[in-house]
């Protein structure tokens, strides 16, 4: 009997299917090469009663990924919400919140900054001045204190199915154990479920926060490859750069030495920041694009 179900848990090729019951079932993808994500609407069937194969993955609303030259890594299925966690201390990384965001832009969901630990009041201006340049841009920034208060995150997560990223320290495990308790034990189950020999969060994760709206913890995105988009998709997910795409005078332009660049002389003009121009150069260098 073919059932329908939710992934709820991912971790390389073993996944635990939520079912309509409420039930949870390991299970494995059928074939070798696995395409399934946490987050994705499955149809399986039961091979034991405590297993079952994964037969058919339903069509997505967004599909985040990372890659890089060799491989891509599934984060999340269907998610329409990127929530990025970075926070006044340690220091994150720029680049990682822009990856980020163009993975957000390129799948056509919503992003959110959250910017943590703001208990930390002397630290607080200059993780603020870092942020600014995406502020200005329109991107969403919530300022708070994970350790004191998360519920000022909870509407922004109402209705949504949420995936949260974020570099390791910047408070992720201790905002998802404020909106979700027992988060930690129902990952130490799923854990053992996956046999996965050791808990923490090696393996991607969703929750309920309630019927409409969900939390994907994905695992800490050290790097956040962009090595799948082409040049034309990396310039359309710098949406401050709209406006001047297609104005360069050449029109394969890499907006870098050529003459008569429209993005060049934006930036000469002050309409595009410099920080972000130079993210751009950067991520266009290393995506290696065609
Ligand atoms: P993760 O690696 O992103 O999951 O980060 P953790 O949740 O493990 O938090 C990293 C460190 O930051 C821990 O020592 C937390 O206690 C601390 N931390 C988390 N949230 C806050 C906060 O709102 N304020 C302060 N001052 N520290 C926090
Ligand atoms: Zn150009």
């Amino acid at each position: 009997m073919m059932l329908r179900g939710r992934v709820v848990a991912a971790h390389g090729r073993q996944y635990v299917v939520e079912l309509p019951d409420t039930t949870r079932l390991p299970c494995f993808p059928r074939g070798k090469k696995s395409e399934v994500a946490c987050g994705d609407w499955v149809s399986l069937h039961k091979t034991s009663p405590d297993q079952g194969v994964i037969e058919a993955i339903e069509p997505r609303r967004s599909l985040l990924y990372r890659s890089n030259e060799f491989r891509q890594k599934l984060i999340a299925a269907n998610a329409d919400q990127i929530v990025i966690v970075a926070a006044c201390e340690p220091v994150f990384f720029e680049d990682l919140i822009t990856r980020a965001l163009i993975a957000a832009e390129t799948q056509d969901i919503a992003s959110l900054i959250v910017l943590n630990k703001s208990d930390l009041t002397t630290l607080l201006p200059a993780a603020r001045a870092r942020l600014a340049a995406l502020a200005r841009l329109g991107y969403d920034i919530l300022e708070l204190s994970a350790q004191n208060d998360a519920a000022s995150l909870r509407p922004a997560l109402q209705g949504h199915t949420s995936v949260l990223v974020g570099q390791s320290g910047m408070g992720k495990s201790t905002l998802v154990n404020q909106l979700i308790p027992g988060a930690g034990a129902a990952t130490r189950e799923i854990s053992t479920a996956l046999d996965s020999g050791k808990h923490t969060t090696t393996h991607a994760c969703l929750y309920h926060l309630d019927a409409e709206s969900h939390l994907i913890d994905s695992p800490g995105l050290q790097e956040f490859g962009l090595a799948h988009l082409d040049r034309q998709t990396l310039e359309q997910s710098f949406r401050e750069f709209r406006p001047w795409l297609g104005q360069c005078r050449f029109r394969n332009c890499r907006h870098d030495q050529e003459p008569d660049c429209a993005l060049r002389d934006a930036l000469a003009a002050g309409k595009i920041d410099a920080g972000r121009f130079a993210s751009f150069l950067r991520l266009a260098g290393q995506a290696s694009l065609s």
